[in-house]
């Protein structure tokens, strides 16, 4: 867990709840490494309670199940994304959107109705209301397919709802980080041509050639994003930064939609110009029902689509943390729970169940070294140039 705005994760002990009658508990093997956690163990959003165990890219096996409990048996593969708990009750939830639940309950970060605290992946078991668990498809690997429970949904369900899937579209996707990746991916099985929106030129070769994108945009090359102004019918913003969204409308056609997903901690400006004078759309969208999310994942199982990752150990987490921060990973970590928790030693395995904890590598200054990597990644961004207003549509 983290206990304060440092961020740092360390050794920490709690209890998950009995498993009830519609619970299914997991025996958590993998978890992805969301930029989110990032974002809540540092307080980036002002309101992380501590202690906070993040992680709501969860794989495992079910270990239990409740006795009311018809869609898992004991040894089945499963997920568990960003949600474990909503009303079931309001128009949302019955229209299987849980995700935009006003009672919904996040896996970490969040309280359930009878006050206990919730504490996400980066542990080693979980227990979860069988309706927020995910089937998880037999051809997918399971940690490769962990960062789909977030990321996967996160692409997935604005490409469907904003209509971004017809065959040979142009689609821009700006950030090539966890969700960027993934998004060129998804974008490639419904047949779209897409363009990688980059503020690092070095991931061009990647995009390309291990990817799949069909051309890489720096954005700062100035003469290569005036060419591309008014190119793509839709754009999906991962960027997970404060930066300028005049340059991305810029690029899109009449009628075009830019969504953003990125969760910066500061509002972004909104240019009305480049809308207005060309029509265009802008929306944002979270995650994904759960409905929706077992879509995607037997979507993906379809199409072969897999997180590119760097698997990770338990004590590597904190410095991968940093290195996430500077956007420095290919392209999702995933943290291989089941083999680095209890090798070193801090699971007590004799213990009944429901003992979980978490485990950590200690870098104090965690926290001071984000701060300034921050600053220097938004440097970068604001350096891009603004392309001049009559070129947008
Ligand atoms: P990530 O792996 O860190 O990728 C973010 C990418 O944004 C980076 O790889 C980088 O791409 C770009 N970037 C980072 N800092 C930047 C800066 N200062 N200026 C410009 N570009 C910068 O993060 P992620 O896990 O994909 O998440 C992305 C964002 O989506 C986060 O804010 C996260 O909280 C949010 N999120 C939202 C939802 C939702 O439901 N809406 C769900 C999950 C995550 P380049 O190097 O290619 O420029």
């Amino acid at each position: 867990a983290a206990t304060d705005e440092s961020g740092t994760l360390s050794p920490f002990h709690f209890s998950r709840r009995e498993n009830g009658d519609e619970d299914v508990t997991l025996k958590i093997l993998y978890c992805g490494v969301c930029h989110p956690d990032l974002h809540n163990l540092t307080n980036e959003w002002g309101f992380t309670s501590y202690p906070v165990v993040p992680g709501h890219e969860i794989v495992g096996v079910t270990t239990k199940v409740g006795k009311n409990v018809t869609k898992f048996k004991v040894g089945d593969r499963v997920g568990v994304g960003v949600m474990v708990g909503s009303c079931k009750t309001c128009e949302c939830c019955q229209q299987d959107l849980e995700n935009y639940c006003s009672q919904i309950i996040f896996t970490y970060n969040s309280h359930n109705p009878d006050g206990t605290k919730n504490y996400g992946g980066y542990s080693d078991m979980i227990v979860v209301d069988q309706r927020y668990v995910l089937r998880f498809p037999d051809s997918l690997p399971l940690d490769a397919g962990a960062p789909l429970l977030c990321a996967g949904i996160t692409v997935y369900s604005p490409m469907k709802y904003y209509g971004m899937t017809e065959a040979g579209k142009h689609l821009g996707v700006a950030g090539l980080g966890g969700l960027g990746h993934v998004a060129v991916k998804i974008a490639k099985a419904f047949g779209l041509k897409v363009t990688v929106i980059s503020t690092s030129p070095q991931k061009e070769s990647e995009a390309v050639n291990r990817l799949g994108a069909d051309a890489f945009l720096a954005s700062s090359d100035t003469a290569k994003m005036k060419s591309a102004i008014g190119s793509m019918d839709y754009i999906i913003d991962t960027v997970s930064a404060v930066h300028p969204l005049f340059p991305l409308l810029s690029l899109l056609k009449v009628n075009g939609k830019l969504v953003t997903l990125g969760l910066p901690n500061k509002p972004l400006e909104l240019p009305v110009f480049p809308l207005v004078s060309g029509r265009k759309l802008v929306g944002g969208s979270d995650f994904g029902g759960m409905k929706e999310t077992q879509e995607m994942l037997d979507f993906c199982a379809k199409h072969n689509i897999a997180a590119d990752i760097e698997l990770i150990r338990i004590d590597e987490i904190n410095s991968a943390m940093e290195r996430l921060a500077r956007s420095d990973v290919r392209y999702r970590f995933v943290i291989d729970v089941a083999n680095s928790l209890s090798a070193v030693g801090v699971v007590d395995t004799s213990a009944p169940l429901k003992k979980s904890c978490v485990l950590y590598y200690t870098s104090s200054v965690l926290g001071e070294s984000i701060k300034q990597i921050r600053a220097l990644r938004t440097r970068s961004i604001s350096e891009v140039e603004r392309p001049s207003r009559h070129n947008t549509a």
